[in-house]
């Protein structure tokens, strides 16, 4: 039963994820690994039944408590984005939000650590993650502005929500020799997806374009 409802049918089924696939191989994701995490992770299962039709749409969809679900591009991107440059051991998400990204990020890194500051919504992602079998992910409901000081520091930190600018404890948490930082940053309307890479004190900036995510707020829900 799990496993028919992993698979999907009609607009859920491998046939429409394939064209979703073939989306973001047009809109330029070369990277293999990610795009078979895109076709094999059930986007559907992480939105309300009433949009699963719409799961494998390349757009973002709500979730409830005025979040989304990430468009697919960006998450592709995204992982991308983290994944160039060498292997990944110990990763922090900030937003954990319904789990998507989470989910397509597992596999391709040894540990991650996600925190989350709407707790209903860490719920139903740990239940998620948790029927989908991915183990080596932790979660926590938590102000993810400050980081996880308990695990850092990270090869990487992906946020999947934007600051105006970026938070001075995230960049604290990078591993001195070559931790990156994938993050959105700016007002609404406005943002650029930026990858920050620490070299011991220096931080070299660039940039990935323009994005539109919800707010990164303080503290917790
Ligand atoms: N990663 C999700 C996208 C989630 S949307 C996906 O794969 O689709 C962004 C999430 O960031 C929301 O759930 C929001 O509640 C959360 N968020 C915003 N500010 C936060 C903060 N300071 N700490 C932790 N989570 C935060």
């Amino acid at each position: 039963m799990a496993d028919a409802r992993h698979a999907g049918i009609g607009m859920t089924s491998a046939r429409t994820r394939e064209r979703l696939v073939l989306r973001l191989r047009e809109q330029g994701i070369k990277d293999e690994r990610v795009l078979d995490r895109v076709r094999n992770v059930p986007r559907h299962l992480f939105v309300d039944e009433a949009l699963s039709s719409r799961a494998y749409e390349d757009t973002a969809l709500p979730i409830g408590f005025g979040q989304t679900i990430s468009q697919p591009y960006v998450v592709a991107r995204m992982t991308e984005a983290l994944l160039e440059g060498g292997e990944l051991f110990n990763v922090l998400e900030v937003g954990t939000g319904c789990g998507y990204q989470t989910a397509v990020l597992s596999p391709l890194v040894a540990r991650i650590s996600s925190v989350e500051r709407i707790k209903p919504l860490i719920d139903r992602a740990r239940d998620r993650l948790k029927e989908l079998g991915i183990k080596n992910v932790r979660l926590r409901y938590a102000d993810g502005t400050v980081g996880w000081k308990t695990h850092a520091p990270y090869d990487a930190i992906v946020v999947t929500a934007a600051p105006l600018v970026v938070p001075q404890g995230l960049l604290a948490q990078l591993a001195p020799k070559g931790g990156r930082l994938i993050i959105p940053v700016g007002p609404d309307g406005a943002q650029e997806l930026l990858r920050i890479t620490r070299r011991d004190e220096h931080f070299l900036r660039e940039k990935l374009g323009g994005v539109s995510f919800v707010p990164l707020v303080g503290g917790t829900a």
